[in-house]
């Protein structure tokens, strides 16, 4: 899909939102964003109209209402915790929130997306990871998009995850200018994969307000993953998605 024109809402989450926090698109799991606050403001984010606004944090009682629409439809088995970013969280609510979720008997796996490793490692502690620990099967999506990004700080933040046992994946997003490179991804996806981190998704960027200049043609897309497969190995390889408002990700098959 070729995008024409940027958007406040490219994923249309607001038609899928049936309460605050949350967006139902898929079948069988359900995003909930606990906060729309984060350390960051990444220019090429597709919430960046939501994420640090006024009304950032959810109240008591769209927290309520939130939690409430998962118990009840039983019919989600995950539950993709995201926002802003859910490990920005204070520790106590981010442990009151999972436990909440863990005691839900049909919610099988917690997914938790998180840019925090990067952007504010410091808040990683032992502590935290044993929040994670105690809750249902968890598993962690780090967003880090360049090999710049790994840092000593990431790595000790990544450390203590792993030490606690918590899987952990990563997303990235295609920029240009930035990682639309075979050299850059590869150099990207070697190193996660050093640190215990399976590369899931190589997202297509999503046309939100202002994202215009990090836009790579697919075409493009589709080549740089052919190269990257004859070079590194499958494990290494994260899956090339786009997200459309409609129909969720479509799967980018290279071209051979
Ligand atoms: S870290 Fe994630 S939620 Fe925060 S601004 Fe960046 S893309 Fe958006």
């Amino acid at each position: 899909m070729k995008y024409k024109i940027e958007s406040d809402d490219p994923l249309a989450e607001k038609k899928y939102s049936p309460v605050r926090g949350i967006i139902k698109k898929y079948s069988d799991r359900v995003i909930f964003c606990p906060t729309y606050t984060c350390p960051s403001r990444c220019d090429f984010c597709f919430r960046k109209n939501m994420v640090n606004g006024k009304n950032g944090k959810l109240s008591k009682d769209e927290m309520a209402a939130a939690i409430d629409y998962i118990k009840k439809d039983k019919t989600i088995r995950e539950v993709i915790l995201s926002g802003g970013d859910p490990l920005f969280l204070p520790p106590k609510i981010l442990s009151d929130i999972l436990k909440r979720l863990s005691a839900i008997p049909h919610i099988k796996l917690l997914r938790v997306h998180t840019r925090i490793p990067v952007t504010l490692p410091s808040r990683i502690t032992k502590k935290m990871a044993a929040i994670l620990r105690r809750a249902t099967p968890l598993w962690i999506i780090i967003h880090i998009n360049h090999p710049k990004e790994i840092t000593p700080q990431f790595k000790k933040a990544v450390a203590i995850f792993t030490t606690a046992g918590i899987p952990l994946l990563s997303q990235s997003v295609l920029l240009r200018g930035i990682n639309d490179d075979v050299d850059t991804l590869k150099k990207l996806f070697y190193s996660l994969v050093d640190l215990a981190i399976k590369p899931y998704y190589l997202h297509q960027c999503d046309p939100a307000r202002g994202t215009k200049k990090y836009w790579v043609p697919i075409k493009k897309g589709k080549k740089i993953m052919r190269q990257l497969r004859k070079k590194i190995s499958g494990i290494c390889l994260p899956t090339y998605v786009q997200d459309s408002p409609h129909r969720g990700k479509t799967r980018q098959q290279p071209a051979r």
